[in-house]
């Protein structure tokens, strides 16, 4: 009996030891999405003309093709095959992304200092205004007039939401959840003005509203990763995939596509 204790014993020593040793290196972020065959892109699904769903069910937009155009890159190959679409919201894309539930971001992301702390940004591939959408009947000539009047909406926690406190610190403001939210209240009268991203703004343009050509902030849509030590190769990809979609005029052509106003 003591004999086979003592051979376990050896044989458990020698499996820890042996083990342990041999432990394989962890994947980077990069090298996991190889491994897979797949890039899994967060991406939003009620922004036109960037993540929306078509009259035939399909999800397409200026996000989407850029995020198969870089797919294509890190992969080697044009294929549907590459990029697996999670629906993500304003509100919880950066949770999505630090959860591992996707691996990218391309969710009309700003980049902005605060967020520049908790994540990565690639090269820019868009640039976007903040601007006011507000019905056609309205006179309201600019952001500050919600200081003393009317009521505004934004999206919470956007760069909107941030621009308004800035330009209308004493305004009342509402905070909805999604561009559809907010633009609802102001076709129903509830609230006067939408402050968001124009090229979001326009994709919900009708007969009945108008945006106010003034920028009350420039920002820069990029893709966003992890800001980890397993990130960085991924994130040398994503910037290799954007000079690359620049260069051969992709962008310009995907641009082109989508951006109508
Ligand atoms: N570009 C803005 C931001 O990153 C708004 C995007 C959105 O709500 O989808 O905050």
């Amino acid at each position: 009996m003591k004999k086979y204790i003592y051979i376990s014993f050896i044989f458990l020593l020698s499996f820890f030891l042996f083990g342990c040793s041999k432990k394989q290196p962890e994947l980077n972020d990069l090298q996991v999405i190889k491994n897979r065959g797949y890039l899994i892109v967060g991406t939003k699904t009620d922004s036109p003309p960037f993540g929306y769903y078509n009259k035939e069910g399909k999800l397409v937009g200026f996000d989407i093709d850029i995020a198969y155009a870089i797919a294509e890159n890190i992969f080697g190959k044009k294929s549907f095959a590459n990029v697996k679409f999670v629906k993500v919201d304003t509100q919880n894309r950066i949770a999505k992304l630090n959860s591992k539930e996707v691996d990218v971001l391309v969710a009309t992301m700003s980049i902005n200092d605060k967020r520049r702390l908790i994540m990565n940004f690639s090269a820019p591939y868009f640039i976007a205004n903040q601007k006011l959408l507000i019905r056609k009947t309205s006179k309201i000539g600019n952001l500050q007039y919600f200081n003393k009047n009317g009521r505004l909406v934004v999206i919470m926690g956007t760069t909107g939401e941030r621009v308004a406190r800035n330009f209308a610190p004493n305004a009342n403001l509402i905070g909805a959840k999604s561009y559809t939210q907010a633009i609802n209240l102001l076709i129903n009268n509830q609230v006067d003005g939408v402050l968001g991203d124009d090229c979001i703004l326009a994709g919900y343009l009708n007969d009945n509203l108008k945006i106010i050509n003034h920028s009350y902030s420039k920002e820069y849509y990029a893709v966003a990763v992890r800001k980890t030590n397993k990130s960085k190769e991924l994130l040398n990809a994503l910037n290799a995939a954007v000079a690359s979609i620049l260069d051969e005029r992709q962008l310009n052509f995907i641009t082109k596509k989508w951006i109508v106003y």
